[in-house]
């Protein structure tokens, strides 16, 4: 079956998703697209002969589109998430699902009220291989009960726009998802130390240490280091009981020469996380098709929201703040 798909928001990461559909994925048509900015929309649909629209709410009650792609920026998807829920249309929402905890929890209710999951939030971590065979190897028992999650996310340069909450919202929001997929647990309580500033980034308070207590006793330690400037690295591990299971670098090849050894690191996440936004999208277009949604849900995106706001304020308090959530529906069990 082909799934008919329109995309809401043609920036950056909108125009990645439809080359992806259209370029790399099979089993789906971009039937339309909208921007708030008209010639923008009109010239990605252009060049993929999809309709264009500058109104998000009116392509999803197209009745050619059968599923939706959110990539608008964070304060429209509230809306759109909620439009695709009430139209009975799968959706994939970029993170965050909603930018306050109560706006994501609109988006549960609503969900719950349609009685079946139809929302994927895009943490794509959860897709990646290396992500998934660590995750295999927690299940299995090799390593024992999981006692600390290190997880370190290291990006080369930000804007002068980027501030400190970001750091938080935007950029360790994935290393909390991944903690919470990871260990199978909430969030207890976070705490927020930063080291002395990096002088490339002024005010902004980088490198980051997030601390996250899990239901479980297991710690969390995420370190956020934004202006980094030698690459984008990502590095896990998780040290059990019994052992430990450690994300490898992701060289093809290593070369030896003049008395010392070279691999590479990835410049940014779009390239480290190619694969694992494919991936993404492949799963998210077979539960589509299927009229449902799998992988990170508006739960997950909920849970996000609550732990990131408890962040904000822990770096902004300097006092450890405890995470308080409502209690889980069962359509996320
Ligand atoms: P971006 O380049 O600014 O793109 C956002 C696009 O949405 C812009 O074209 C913007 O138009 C448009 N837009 C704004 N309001 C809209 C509306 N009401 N209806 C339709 N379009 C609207 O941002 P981006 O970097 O692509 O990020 C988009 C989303 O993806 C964000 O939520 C971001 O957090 C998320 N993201 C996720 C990842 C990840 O690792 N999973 C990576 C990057 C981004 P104007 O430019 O005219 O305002």
């Amino acid at each position: 079956m082909t799934v008919k798909v329109g995309v809401i928001g043609t920036g950056m990461i909108g125009q990645d998703h439809i080359r992806r559909l259209t370029q790399v994925l099979t089993g789906n048509q971009v039937v339309a697209v909208s921007d708030i900015n008209k010639e923008q929309a009109e010239k990605v649909a252009g060049a993929i002969g999809a309709k264009a629209y500058t109104d998000g709410v009116a392509l999803i009650n197209d009745s050619d589109v059968d599923a939706v792609v959110v990539t608008s920026w964070g304060p429209t998807h509230e809306e759109y998430v909620l439009a695709a829920i009430a139209a009975g249309k799968p959706v994939f929402c970029e993170k965050p699902l909603a930018t306050t905890q109560e706006a994501c929890f609109r988006i549960i209710d609503a969900e719950v009220k349609r009685g079946k999951r139809l929302v994927q939030v895009g943490f794509m971590r959860r897709f990646d291989t290396a992500y998934r065979q660590m995750k295999a190897v927690v299940e299995s028992g090799k390593i024992g009960a999981p006692l600390i999650f290190k997880s370190v996310h290291r990006n080369p340069s930000v804007p002068q726009s980027y501030t400190s909450d970001m750091a938080i919202v935007d950029t360790a929001v994935h290393d909390i998802d991944t903690a919470r997929w990871l260990l199978g647990e909430e969030v207890k309580a976070v705490s927020v130390i930063a080291a002395r500033r990096n002088s490339r980034g002024g005010e902004l308070r980088d490198p980051i240490i997030v601390l996250m207590e899990m239901e479980s006793g297991a710690v969390v330690d995420i370190e956020v280091s934004v202006n980094i400037d030698y690459a984008y690295d990502i590095g896990g591990e998780i040290s059990g009981e019994t052992g430990v299971v450690t994300l490898s670098e992701r060289n093809g090849i290593t070369v030896k020469s003049a008395g010392a050894f070279h691999g590479k690191v990835t410049a940014d996440w779009k390239e480290r996380f190619i694969e694992a936004f494919d991936i993404e999208f492949k799963e998210w277009l077979a539960a589509a098709g299927k009229g449902t949604a799998i992988g990170p849900s508006a739960w997950d995106g909920y849970a996000a929201a609550v732990a990131t706001d408890a962040g904000v304020e822990a770096a902004r308090t300097g006092t450890r703040v405890k995470v308080e959530m409502t209690d889980k529906p069962a359509l996320y069990a």
